[in-house]
Parts: structure tokens; C-alpha cells; sequence
């Protein structure tokens, strides 16, 4: 078992760094045994769903009490429906779904899936009804067929390659001279930003949540390789209910929603279209990367 080989102080640190960066949630889970500060009451109940709408309600939150982080944050994300949330670095975004998987638990209103508050189910049937595609995937040292079937490992051979098929990565593996049998990670092949974020997105497929976040990397892949990500993004979102977590506007413009932050407050709301109609931070943010993106696009 992957627990007994890895030392419970290494393991200390990537939580705390995995916290901090909505990675590997998912994954970290699984590897620790407990999280210290949240814990189920003896008599929760396992989560029940029937739309996997999901509510933020009067959100309050900060990690330490002189800094307040979320204040009074309200919105919905529908069955089905695509939730976008945008806004400046350190506004609060992946804070949203550090709570939604309850990483921690918020200090003033509630978070609710299907109308029931997240705190009063048990931790394993709500991840396990949250699937994440983290900024940055932990690859395991051991073959890419594994690091897919990670997702759920009881899956049949048959659905990790359809999940890798989904995540257009099984043309790519199916390229390379071992297939799936090629060793990924620190100690083999090293996969792209692109890649590996392909290999999160079949994991969270064969996973089969109803829930789906996505934290979109900041930086790492180029706008073409973004571009085709976000449009597997949409492929698969069509089926679940997401919340998109966006640092290029460009990636969400057919979401059914957009949340604008800024400071911890939700400052605009609305859609690609109604809120560049309205004029504001949004319009101004989109105006802002579509110079940024003529410049890049420049020829030298
Ligand atoms: P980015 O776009 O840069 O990822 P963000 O909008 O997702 O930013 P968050 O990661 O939600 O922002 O962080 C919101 C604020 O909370 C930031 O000021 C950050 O420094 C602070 N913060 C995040 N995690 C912690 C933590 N574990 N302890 C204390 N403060 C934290």
C-alpha cells in the first residue's frame, strides 16, 4: 500500500502545501488517515443527492480571525449549471472550493448541497461526490495507466481508457513506446502542464462525481494548449453541476453564471454578455486581457 511507503512527516508537508494550493485534494485525503480539524459528528449521515445544486449562503470566513477572507458570500450553482468565479489574486476564489470540500469549515452562514449543510454529512460521501481538477496534479511514480485509474481504482480497464479518451490524452499515450505502461512523475517521464492536467481531468471522469470544480493553472500552458483544455473542460461539464475557478476570461465565456470577486465580496454577477453590457470591473478585467492578448499574438 502507497500509505506504508511514504513517511508521515513528508506527508505533513505536501497537505500543508496542497491545502494551501487546491491540488490534490482528492488524493491527499485518501493519504491521510484524518484531517486534525474537521471531523464528522458520530451520527452524520452520508450525503444524499438528488440535483447536486449547491448554495453558498451568507458565507463568513477567515483563516485567522484579524483577516477576514469571504464576507457574507451568497450564490447558487444549479443542477447542471456552470459556475464561473473570477477576480484578482487573493480575492478569495480557491478559497470557495477549499470549503465546498470542506477542507475547512466556514465561520458564519452555510454551505448546502441539495439543502443539506455540508457539516452535517459525512466527509467521505461528500468527496466522494466532488470531483477536482486541481492547478497542479500529484503524479505517483509508477505508470500512467495507474496515476488515470487512480480516479477509481476499481474501474475496468475498459473505463480508464475511455476516461483517458474523454480527456483526449489516449492518443497520446497510446503514442508513447511503453503505452500505458509508461512511468510518470519525478522518476519518469515528466509530462507537461498540459498533460497532466489531462490526466487529472480522467481522473475526475472515471471518478464520476456530480460535482465537478475546476481551478484553471495560472500560468503553466501556453493559450493554445489552455484553449483545447477549456474545451474538454466544457465537454465534460456539460454533464455536472461545476464551479470554474478562471484566471483567463477567455476559458468561460459560455458559463451559465460569472461571479466577480474582489476582497472576499461577490462585486458583480451576471453573464460574458450582460456584464461587459454592464461596463464594470468584469469589462474592464476582459478589456484588459484582450489587449494583453494582441500583444502576446504579435508577430515579433
Ligand atoms: P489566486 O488567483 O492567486 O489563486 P485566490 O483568489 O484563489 O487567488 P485564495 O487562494 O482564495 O485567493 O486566497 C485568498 C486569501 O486568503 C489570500 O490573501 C491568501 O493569502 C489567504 N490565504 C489562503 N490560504 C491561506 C491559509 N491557509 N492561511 C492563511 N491565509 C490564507
Amino acid at each position: 500500500m502507497l500509505q506504508l511507503f511514504i513517511p508521515l512527516g513528508f506527508l505533513g508537508i505536501v497537505y500543508r502545501q496542497i491545502k494551501y494550493a487546491l491540488a490534490d485534494m482528492d488524493l491527499v485525503f485518501k493519504l491521510l488517515a484524518q484531517v486534525p480539524e474537521i471531523s464528522d459528528t458520530p451520527t452524520a449521515p452520508a450525503l444524499q443527492l438528488t440535483h447536486s445544486s449547491v448554495r453558498f449562503e451568507h458565507v463568513h470566513f477567515y483563516y485567522q480571525p484579524e483577516r477576514v477572507i469571504l464576507h457574507d458570500l451568497s450564490f447558487t450553482i444549479a443542477d447542471g449549471e456552470r459556475v464561473a468565479v473570477v477576480g484578482h489574486s487573493g480575492a478569495g476564489k480557491s478559497t470557495l472550493a477549499r470549503l465546498l470540500f470542506r477542507f475547512y469549515d466556514v465561520n458564519g452562514g452555510q454551505i448546502l448541497i441539495d439543502n443539506q449543510d455540508i457539516r452535517s454529512v459525512t466527509q467521505h460521501s461528500l468527496r466522494a461526490a466532488i470531483g477536482i481538477v486541481p492547478q497542479d496534479t500529484v503524479l505517483f511514480n509508477d505508470s500512467i495507466f495507474y496515476n488515470i485509474a487512480y480516479g477509481r481504482p476499481a474501474a475496468s480497464r475498459a473505463e480508464i481508457e475511455h476516461a483517458a479518451e474523454l480527456a483526449h490524452i489516449r492518443e497520446f499515450i497510446e503514442s508513447l513506446p511503453q503505452h500505458w505502461n509508461t512511468v510518470v512523475g519525478e522518476r519518469g517521464l515528466k509530462l507537461s502542464g498540459g498533460e497532466k492536467q489531462r490526466v487529472a481531468i480522467a481522473r475526475a471522469i472515471l471518478k464520476q462525481p456530480r460535482i465537478l470544480v475546476f481551478d484553471e493553472a495560472t500560468s503553466s500552458l501556453d493559450s493554445k494548449t489552455e484553449q483545447a483544455i477549456a474545451q474538454t473542460l466544457n465537454e465534460i461539464a456539460a454533464h455536472h453541476s461545476t464551479l470554474t475557478i478562471a484566471h483567463r476570461l477567455s476559458t468561460i465565456i459560455d458559463a451559465d453564471q460569472i461571479i466577480v470577486m474582489e476582497q472576499g465580496r461577490m462585486i458583480e454577477h451576471g453573464t460574458h454578455r450582460t456584464l461587459l453590457d454592464a461596463g464594470g470591473c468584469y469589462a474592464a478585467m476582459w478589456e484588459l486581457q484582450q489587449r494583453e492578448h494582441e500583444q502576446t499574438s504579435l508577430p515579433a
